[in-house]
């Protein structure tokens, strides 16, 4: 028996549907039934499309209205009590209460889904935390399921990962000691969803991806074993049939424990762990289903379908009942490639994303059921797969010869001398007094700026008229910068959309889709850019900006990159190359950029990398070679420049303990980091290592439109000093201005100003 399943599928519409009704649901545009009229529509037609493709059920429980994890907090009655839910409040209310906070509490945490760039809504568990299980939202979406004719397997976190995720309000909490009534809470939901009509349901466990703790396997082994013993989940009984689903990585210690569950189905990633599929059909009894995760569901490109066969007939022949599925759910690719109209070929003819990948699976089963006599459609279409695949790999765009023979032949990733050498040049060049004071790179991004780049690109002015309106605005920021006395300016990045994608778009390789939209969370969007080919950069990216601004003013101006690392991390990337050697082209274009720089006169020039370390690998043993390319990819790129031409870097937190020594060898002149919000904590892992270059930890905190009195900001300095010599201490905010208001701007970064100040006549 052969199956094709999803584990999850887009909720933000083809046309960001769902993005635009919460946010008019937010607005108080729309009425709560409105909302539920669109979620219903847009679920409609996502069920469609596994109908269509021929998917044997379809998925339910996967479309929350914001995030999974706090839609399963709220089943499990598990919301922290500080939200205070009256017995009336609707389902929305208390999902958008967790997400978003109230007038009194703040949202939930936000924060990573695993290496993806999709965050969710962290529980708060102390020892007081009660479950009081409703699946309500589970039954009424079997309900619309059922009266459609369609079969739906429930999507739910699984026990352990929803355990693993969520932090502990109390210190010294062990969130294990609340296991077993957690997994009588889960019995509590999953029994009426069987009771319902559902036959399977999915439990998503990734963390059997990650490092678990033995006593975290246990804990796995011994809650499977008694939601077996309660619900008789085994295959062969009668009751309900559970999917353990893990993703995102091979299993690798976790094989024998993930193999043993006594449950009905184990899905595998088998794009990430290709190297363990024969090892699970062996492992796994043939008793059990074997979902076999071949379609890449992250990335956008078109699967190799001939050996995804080639595979799956090989797990076949292991006796047990074969799904096929992506490998994760389809949540991080954008929904359909069709609504694609400008993608250059062969590029969109190589292109999968969430529409085209369930077409994928469709064909896999339709192969794989007819054996070796294919039917003459089923060899079209794996014909018109092979031709795509290869007509993409095979364009010119994919290896340019100027760039291999670059590649064959790297600079060293070194500069030409140690810190110390270089510091002194710098201080003779730049003279600056003790405690400079800088910003991160960007000023508001006031409306006017906004309107005249959405004009722009609506042909109603032309490039002159916008590069005029561009001028203007980082004449005003450096003119601002003047009058506040900041010693280090920048332009403002006025003239970028994003720090990712005004860069895409100048560099060759690498294309933009229209509507290729993936959740970031909530209501939130990106559009990653497609690094297709080789990456080239045929010409200065930002040197006209740059070389505008230090024109203006007598004052040191800052050049302001995005670094290799983070062009790399915010991407899709193309998946004939190791992700290391694309890095390293993308770390040679920045180092021409910043070479140009250098040759215009900017003596400064920063390499923001607030993706390096959410770029580290799930697993540990994984990180120093990710952290040796990923660092190296950034000295390629920074090391070009004479000792007096001062590189600065910037990333966005400061969870630095663990990574330390990587981030010293990045050998940056001067770093700056996010620290205000933890009261300067964070900065001790600096203090701690004796790090050697000079950093900034921010002052202020810029996610808020508050604005810290200068007392606040000498009192962080002041603390910085204990950690950080004064000589090698800057004074900034935690991150870029762009999202702030000029007002606030100004009144902070006076305060900044005269903290730096204070503090200077005092050490
Ligand atoms: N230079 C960028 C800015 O100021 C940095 C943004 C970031 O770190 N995410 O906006
Ligand atoms: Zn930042």
């Amino acid at each position: 028996m052969i199956r094709t399943h999803t584990l999850g599928y887009p909720r933000i519409g083809p046309k960001r549907e769902w993005k635009f009704a919460l946010e008019a649901f937010w607005a108080g545009k729309s009425s709560e039934a409105e909302l539920a009229g669109s979620w219903r529509a847009l679920r409609l037609q996502q069920w469609d499309d596994q109908r269509q493709a021929g998917l044997d059920m379809v998925t339910a429980g996967d479309f929350a209205p914001y995030d999974h994890i706090a839609a399963m907090t709220l089943r499990l009655g598990a919301a922290p009590a500080r939200f205070g839910f009256e017995p009336g409040q609707s389902r929305w209310a208390r999902h958008f209460a967790l997400a978003r906070g109230t007038s009194s509490q703040p949202a939930l945490e936000l924060t990573k889904w695993f290496d993806t760039n999709y965050h969710y809504l962290v529980p708060e568990l102390d020892p007081a935390t009660r479950f009081a299980p409703d699946a309500q939202d589970l039954l009424d979406e079997l309900a619309l399921a059922r009266e459609r004719g369609l079969a739906a397997k429930p999507v739910l976190p699984g026990p352990l990962t929803w355990l693993w995720l969520s932090k502990s309000r109390a210190q010294g909490f062990d969130r294990l000691a609340l296991l077993p009534a957690l997994l009588d809470a889960y019995v509590r939901i999953l029994r009426p969803l069987h009771a319902a009509g559902a036959a399977w349901v999915q439990l998503d466990e990734p963390i059997l991806a990650l490092d678990l703790p033995d006593v975290w396997k246990d804990a796995m082994r011994a809650a499977y074993a008694q939601l077996a013993g309660t619900l008789g989940a085994q295959q062969g009984t009668a009751g309900l049939k559970l999917l353990v689903a893990t993703y995102f990585g091979p299993l690798e210690d976790n094989l024998d424990l993930a193999c043993g569950l006594p449950v009905a189905g184990l899905h595998v990633d088998l794009v990430r762990g290709l190297g363990e599929a024969a090892w699970v059909a062996e492992r796994l009894g043939a008793d059990k289903v074997l979902s076999a995760g071949v379609i890449d569901g992250r990335n956008v490109w078109r699967d190799d379908l001939d050996a995804a066969l080639a595979l799956l007939r090989g797990l076949r022949s292991r006796g047990g009942e074969l799904w096929i599925a992506p490998s994760c759910s389809l949540l991080h690719v954008p929904v359909d490639l069709d609504a694609e109209d400008e993608l250059p070929q062969p590029f969109k003819g190589g292109m999968a994303f969430a529409r085209q990948k369930l077409g994928e699976l469709q064909w896999l089963a339709q192969a794989l059921r007819e054996g070796d006599a294919l039917s003459p459609a089923t060899a079209t279409a794996l014909q018109a797969s092979r031709a795509a695949r290869a007509n993409r790999l095979a364009d010119a765009r994919m290896r340019r010869a100027e760039l291999r023979a670059r590649i064959a032949a790297l600079p060293c990733d070194q500069r030409a001398s140690g810190y110390a050498a270089r510091a002194a040049r710098q201080r003779a060049r730049f003279a600056l007094p003790l405690l400079p004071t800088t910003t991160i790179g960007s000023f508001p991004q006031t409306a006017d700026i906004r309107a005249a780049r959405a004009a722009f690109k609506r042909g109603e002015i032309d490039l002159a008229a916008y590069e005029r309106r561009m001028r203007e605005a980082i004449s005003l920021a450096v003119r601002k910068q003047e009058e506040l006395g900041l010693d280090v300016l920048v332009h403002g990045e006025a003239e970028r959309n994003d720090m990712v994608e005004y860069f895409g778009e100048q560099l060759e390789g690498v294309l933009f889709t229209r509507y290729g939209w993936v959740q970031s969370y909530g209501s939130r969007c990106v559009k990653p850019p497609v690094i297709f080919g080789d990456v080239l950069r045929p010409k200065p990216m930002t040197v006209q900006w740059s070389a505008y601004a230090q024109g203006l003013t007598q004052k040191p101006m800052k050049g302001m990159l995005t670094g290799p690392v983070t062009l790399l991390q915010w991407a899709f990337v193309r998946d004939d190359l190791p992700r290391s050697e694309v890095a390293l082209q993308l770390a040679l274009a920045v180092r021409d950029e910043v070479q140009d720089l250098e040759a215009a006169g900017i003596g400064m020039i920063q390499i923001d990398e607030p993706a390096f370390r959410e770029g580290l690998p799930l697993r540990q043993r994984n990180w120093q070679a990710y952290l040796d390319w990923a660092g190296r990819a950034f000295r390629l790129s920074a090391s070009g420049v004479r000792d007096d031409t001062q590189i600065h870097t910037h990333m966005c937190y400061s969870e630095f303990n663990d990574i330390m020594p990587a981030i010293a060898a990045l050998d940056a002149d001067v770093i700056s980091i996010e620290t205000s919000r933890s009261d300067m904590e964070l900065l001790q892992a600096f203090g701690a290592f004796q790090y050697p270059n000079e950093i900034g930890p921010g002052v202020w905190d810029i996610h808020s439109p508050r604005v810290p009195d200068q007392a606040e900001m000498e009192r962080l300095l002041r603390k910085a000093l204990d950690v950080i010599p004064a000589e090698r201490l800057w004074v900034n905010p935690d991150c870029g201005l762009k999202t702030r208001g000029w007002a606030e701007t100004e009144a902070a970064l006076a305060h900044l100003v005269s903290a730096a100040k204070a503090v200077r006549a005092g050490t």
